[in-house]
């Protein structure tokens, strides 16, 4: 035997015994939208000498895989804007051909999905997140600030002719959207997508103040609970939705709940930012540096950090929103990190 051979390296599991199975991967930061609860009208962005160039990303995709990573999704900021991202995930695809991935996904706004439509299911992509937020041409125009829902809407049938399963990304917001909820939910059992509901987050400075804006889904809920018939479903798809499925439409429909139903018990989560720092909550600031592991060439260097990341997991995030004028929760808008 030699005794010098080093173990294989661990599969990640953080200081509270959760297994790390589920990466998410900002490929940029930046946005051709300026949705109101996201980002402010007047962004910074990270500086381009900063961000890692599409090998370098997936390398780290090949590390984190290596430690056990099972599902991969690309996200940003609008990960369609940077060019060559269906390259990159056709290099990460390649382990799905090996059995080494499970899935690989994307969320994106959909602005530009018409086009990389086909090239994203080639890299065996077959299940995609599109964000929207109303189907009101007007209103999705005020919500993102100056998108064209058309776009949108010309993505998301491309992506179902490509062959993608779409589900939709709502984030629920007071005064802006609670009563496009039903007519979503129709539309998404007339189109046969999925609906997933998101609490708004206190992540980064906006615009407005965050209190105005939002609404807990426990009232969305009950709310449609007078209307509708909701069974709760076992299914869970990886991430932090609940799912009930509405038995008058025949759609699925999924509530993240930050603020009002901590999932933090279960989180199998991590996020690499573009510049290729690894967070390891939405709600803390601890990070580890994977860009410089990477570049040291040092072997076993992103093994290092990879287990130093899994010390610093916090148990959960604080997220609340209850207060006028209230600091956001981290100073990080959620494109830094990646939905
Ligand atoms: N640009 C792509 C998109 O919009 O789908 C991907 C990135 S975006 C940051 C990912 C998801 O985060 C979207 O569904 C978006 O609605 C959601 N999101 C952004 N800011 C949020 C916030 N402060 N609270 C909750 N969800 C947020
Ligand atoms: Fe852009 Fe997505 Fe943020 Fe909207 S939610 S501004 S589309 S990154």
């Amino acid at each position: 035997m030699d005794v010098h051979a080093s173990a294989p390296p661990q599969r990640l599991t953080d200081g509270f015994g959760r297994r790390i199975s589920y990466l998410r991967i900002s490929v940029t930061d930046r946005c051709d939208l300026r949705c109101r609860y996201c980002m402010s009208e007047a962004m910074t962005f990270q500086p381009r000498s900063e961000i890692l160039s599409l090998e370098e990303i997936a390398a780290l995709a090949d590390a984190f895989i290596a430690r056990g990573i099972r599902k991969i999704r690309l996200t940003g900021g609008e990960p369609l804007i940077r060019r060559g991202v269906p390259d990159l995930a056709r290099m990460i695809g390649r382990h799905l051909a090996d059995g080494t991935l499970d899935e690989l996904t994307v969320t994106t706004n959909g602005t530009h999905l018409a086009r990389h439509a086909e090239a994203l299911h080639e890299a065996g992509i077959r299940r995609i997140n599109v964000s929207l937020d109303t189907i009101d041409p007007d209103r999705f125009r005020h919500v993102t600030r100056w998108g064209d829902l058309a776009k949108v809407l010309e993505g998301i049938a491309a992506a179902r002719a490509a062959g993608l399963q779409v589900k939709i990304n709502m984030v629920a917001l007071k005064g802006l959207n609670d009563d496009a909820v039903e007519p979503m939910l129709r539309w998404c059992a007339a189109e046969g997508h999925d609906l997933t509901l998101i609490e708004t987050m206190p992540l980064g400075s906006v615009d407005e103040d965050r209190i105005d804006r939002y609404l807990p889904l426990d009232s969305v809920k009950r709310d449609l609970e007078q209307r509708f018939t909701l069974s709760p479903l076992a299914e869970r798809t990886g991430g932090p939705a609940r799912y009930w499925q509405v038995e008058e439409l025949g759609v699925r429909l999924g509530l993240i709940t930050p603020l009002t139903g901590n999932f933090c018990d279960g989180c199998n989560r991590v996020r690499v930012t573009a510049t290729g720092k690894l967070y390891m909550c939405l709600g803390h600031g601890e990070r580890v540096d994977l860009r410089a592991a990477l570049r040291s060439g040092t072997p076993g260097a992103i093994d290092a950090a990879l287990d130093e990341a899994m010390a610093l997991k916090p148990l959960r995030h604080g997220f609340r929103i209850d207060a006028r004028g209230a600091a956001p929760a981290v100073e990080r808008h959620m494109s830094v990190t990646g939905g």
